[in-house]
């Protein structure tokens, strides 16, 4: 075992945190703690973790379930893919795989929405396989202690944590090394205020030495997300509002969300605003919602049953019961308040 193996499990086995998912080896509770935390803080993820246990205590619950009740049981978490993606994968194991969850990294890849990270994990922690789980808290602990200087996300990069990773694996210990690796750097070797003085491996760490701490990992310039322009509709009919049930592929498939028309230009989309603004139909101004790669631009006016789509008419009571993206429930305030 390597020194720096031996002061990570030691401080693991002294400081690791409490968290509901690791006082169980059931790998569907583990995985699905996993997928909560892909996009989601520790903090939000807890009172989701719970929901989603009670909800679908065992894999047969979550495969059996319709899409509408997992989307629903989602609601809040966003990013609906991965809700998406744990029912399918669900539904594989429960029919397909005779209900045998797979125990190691290469099956487990083969299930929708389960990537190297997410495999790694489920595999070491729930069945001691030996395998490194690499995200982006590990990406930063081992650049730092390498001093790695190549940008981070290149293959050269990638390739060469993945080998410090492997090498430093705990080979008997595999999934609590994992764990202590992801505490290390959610809680000591953070981003921006590292606590170096309290790191259990400061000594070796090369970049501590370099006073190159900061300037890892080093980032490379993130894409522009794509801007899009949209008018929303919002239909009303007694006490009811027109949602389209969205089944094209994109950011809201199988989610309800308003009526919309999306724009070419910002010209296009500005110069439409102004006539709606004219014409006197109440509107709300326009206004910016942001995702990871998309920008979206919309402003919002109150619309007739003559708008495009097929409309479901929800009665405003029971628009909070919907699976829809949040920005609906941002818009229904900003209705209440400014209409
Ligand atoms: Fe991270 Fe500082 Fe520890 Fe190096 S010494 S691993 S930079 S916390």
């Amino acid at each position: 075992m390597s020194n720096i193996q031996r002061e990570i499990l030691a401080w693991f086995d002294e400081n690791k945190r409490d968290l509901p998912w690791r006082k169980t080896k059931n790998p569907y509770f583990i995985w699905l703690s996993e997928v909560v935390l892909q996009q989601t803080t520790i903090k939000q993820g807890i009172p989701f973790f719970f929901l989603l246990i009670q909800r679908f205590p065992t894999l047969k619950d979550l495969a059996l379930a319709t899409e509408s009740d997992v989307l629903l049981a989602w609601k809040g978490l966003g990013y609906y893919s991965r809700a998406r993606n744990l029912q399918k994968a669900a539904q594989i194991i429960w029919f397909n795989l005779g209900g045998n969850f797979p125990n190691n990294q290469k099956e487990l890849m083969r299930l929708p929405g389960i990537g190297p990270y997410t495999s790694a994990a489920i595999s070491s922690i729930a069945f001691n396989e030996r395998v490194s789980a690499i995200d982006g808290n590990v990406i930063r602990v081992i650049t730092r202690l390498e001093d790695i200087a190549t940008p981070v996300n290149t293959a050269t990069t990638i390739q060469n944590v993945s080998k410090t990773a492997g090498e430093l694996l705990a080979k008997n210990r595999p999934g609590d090394f994992n764990e202590a690796m992801m505490d290390l750097g959610s809680t000591i070797c953070t981003p921006r205020s590292p606590k170096c003085e309290l790191c259990p491996v400061s000594k070796y760490c090369k970049a501590f030495a370099q006073q190159t701490v900061l300037l890892r990992p080093l980032k490379k310039k993130k894409a522009t997300p794509k801007n899009r322009f949209l008018c929303l509709y919002i239909v009303e009919k007694n006490g009811a509002i027109g949602f389209i049930h969205q089944n094209q592929k994109g950011i809201w498939r199988n989610l309800y969300f308003f009526p919309y028309i999306e724009y070419d230009s910002k010209e296009a989309w500005e110069g439409a605003f102004k006539k709606f603004k004219k014409s006197g139909t109440p509107y709300l101004k326009p206004s910016i919602h942001v995702l990871t790669h998309q920008k979206l631009q919309y402003f919002v006016v109150k619309g007739d049953q003559k708008e495009p789509g097929q409309l479901s008419f929800i009665d405003i009571q029971k628009i909070s019961t919907l699976p829809a993206p949040i920005l609906l429930p941002k818009i229904m305030d900003r209705i209440q308040n400014e209409w």
